[in-house]
């Protein structure tokens, strides 16, 4: 059954993805199918009800709402089959935050869901390259094919042109829009006839011994099978049959076609993970690859939440289990600040609710709660002192001032500010000269997320204004070297949430003048998260 029998069964069951997509081409829809086959919810629409109810961010959501873009939840596993997915969602700004691409370090796999009438769009694409980054294995949906879509070959055709990647299809539509009536699937040679009357009812699925079968003439009108055959033919001779291990090293993606407001071809799609894969892949460490069957519990954090529930002012810790069988109350180490630390009240994150997680295995996610000791990168093991690799930090490229409306919350603000910044969420940098901070962040649109979540999660008003500065770089160098520039540069200077230091600038000129004139000291654009 399983493709690799040389895993512990718990570990080989398990699937771990995000998906990819542009606004509107279907991910909610299609996330929310998951959990209603997953067993995890009972009826459609829950997903965005529930998350209204129970969500403290709905500030953050109903900012998402006005501008059109869709809610960021979490993690969510559930079972389908005789598997465990582990879907990781990525936030669907038009705007890019870090977090979007930091959660595509934790997957082993991704779903691309484009709109069949649209094509690939332009966040699909940026979305598509980070993948591509880490040669991860990506499955495609075409969704909307109850609508008038392009032509199948059309649509096939600018996948492979657009992102230079192989097109395998794994089903073939039989009409579309008002005629669309299910699909032929290429891997299984199986009917899927869409139901029309009933969305949340699965096609039904008739088996077929190939496309001479009698049987096919018993529900396809003779003009559209005339057609299916053709274009059936068509393909095996123009595209490429489906490869698994072209798939998992990144360079074949499987192609469904259906429905995800129909629930049709969820399921098939579904299957392909299942049977595909891949299982939790080996992540890497600057010391060493880590593979999933270790027996040692290793994970590493790759996104802080925090506020997630009104009441405790706790922030939870995305962890990305990378090998091992993990149980609550284990005692791991904390790498970064070499302290042991007891994980005595996890999370799993089902889709029906938190719920304490008793136990897990690599390729799981947990969310660890904590008082903001765990920072995005940090590795968390059973004593190796492994440091994970492969999370990026993005330089901020747009740098805006930030003040209180009312200047007695100023002290508010600064705890407000630091605790974005141990999110993740943006830079923030203290001038050594007059009061107010300075926010770098990489997509404007998270000043509008950040002022919108100062204002719901604190409770103060704040106004970000252009600041006279527009790059950052971080003074690395001896420290004495560092002083000394900094106590000649005031104007310029800056501390971050972790206390070092950061020039700030608008001139190019200002940067290379002082490498010149403190040999041993560099400014970076970056800063390691680890
Ligand atoms: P997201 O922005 O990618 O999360 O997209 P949504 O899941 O919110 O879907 C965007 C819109 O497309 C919504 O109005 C959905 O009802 C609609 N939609 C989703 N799937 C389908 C589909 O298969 N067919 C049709 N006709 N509409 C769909």
């Amino acid at each position: 059954m399983s493709n690799r029998p040389d895993l512990p069964p718990e570990i080989a069951r398990r699937r771990t993805f995000a998906i990819i997509s542009h606004p509107d081409a279907g991910k909610t829809t299609l996330t929310e199918k998951f959990l209603l086959f997953g067993g995890a919810i009972q009826m459609a629409g829950q997903v965005r009800a529930k998350g209204e109810a129970r969500r403290t961010r709905s500030d953050f959501m109903k900012l998402e709402q006005d501008r059109g873009i869709s809610v960021s939840a979490s993690a969510m596993s559930f079972d389908f089959r005789q598997y465990r997915f582990n879907l990781v969602d990525t936030p669907g700004h038009s705007d890019f935050s870090e977090d979007t691409y930091r959660t595509l370090t934790a997957v082993d796999a991704a779903i691309m869901v484009i709109d069949g009438a649209k094509g690939v769009e332009s966040q699909t694409r940026k979305l598509f390259e980070v993948c591509r980054l880490r040669d991860l294995p990506i499955l495609t949906f075409c969704n909307k094919m109850d609508r008038e879509s392009r032509d199948t070959f059309e649509i096939i055709d600018e996948i492979q042109e657009n992102l230079a990647i192989d097109v395998a299809p794994a089903s073939w539509p039989i009409g579309m829009g008002r005629d669309f009536l299910g699909c032929y699937d290429i891997l299984h040679d199986r009917l899927e006839l869409m139901d029309r009357a009933d969305r949340n009812r699965v096609a039904e699925s008739i088996k077929i011994s190939g496309l001479d079968d009698p049987k096919l003439a018993e529900y396809v009108p003779p003009a559209q099978l005339e057609k299916l055959r053709e274009e059936l033919e068509m393909a095996r001779e123009l595209l490429p049959a489906f490869d698994r291990q072209s798939f998992l090293e990144g360079h074949m993606t499987p192609i469904w076609f259906g429905s995800a407001i129909n629930s049709f071809g969820v399921k098939e799609l579904m299957d392909g993970i299942g049977e595909y894969g891949p299982e939790p892949q080996i992540q890497k460490s600057a010391e060493r690859g880590v593979a999933p069957e270790e027996t040692k519990v290793t994970g590493f954090v790759f996104k802080v939440q925090a506020n997630m529930d009104p009441k405790h002012r706790d922030r939870v810790a995305f962890v990305r289990l990378a090998s091992g069988h993990f149980e609550r109350g284990m005692k791991l180490l904390h790498v970064r600040s070499g302290k042991p630390m007891a994980v005595s009240n996890p999370v799993l994150f089902l889709a029906a609710d938190r719920e304490l997680a008793e136990e897990a295995w690599a390729g799981d996610i947990i969310g660890i709660p904590n008082h903001g000791q765990l920072r995005i990168g940090d590795a968390l093991t059973e004593g190796e002192k492994l440091r994970f690799t492969g999370i990026p930090s993005f330089a901020p490229e747009l740098l805006q001032s930030v003040r209180a409306t009312d200047p007695m919350k100023g002290k508010h603000l600064e705890k407000a500010l630091m605790q974005f910044a141990e999110e993740g969420a943006a830079k923030v940098f203290k001038p050594s000269i007059g009061s107010g901070f300075i926010v770098g962040v990489v997509g404007a649109l998270q000043f509008d997320v950040l002022a919108s979540r100062i204002e719901i999660e604190y409770g103060i008003p704040v106004r970000f204004e252009s600041s006279q500065f527009t790059s950052a770089r971080w003074v690395l160098g001896p420290k004495d070297t560092v002083e000394k520039l900094a106590n000649a540069n005031k104007q310029h200077i800056s501390t971050d949430h972790d206390g070092d230091i950061v020039f700030l600038t608008r001139l190019q000129w200002d940067i290379d003048r002082v490498v010149r004139d403190y040999p041993g000291v560099t400014l970076s654009a970056t800063k390691e998260m680890m």
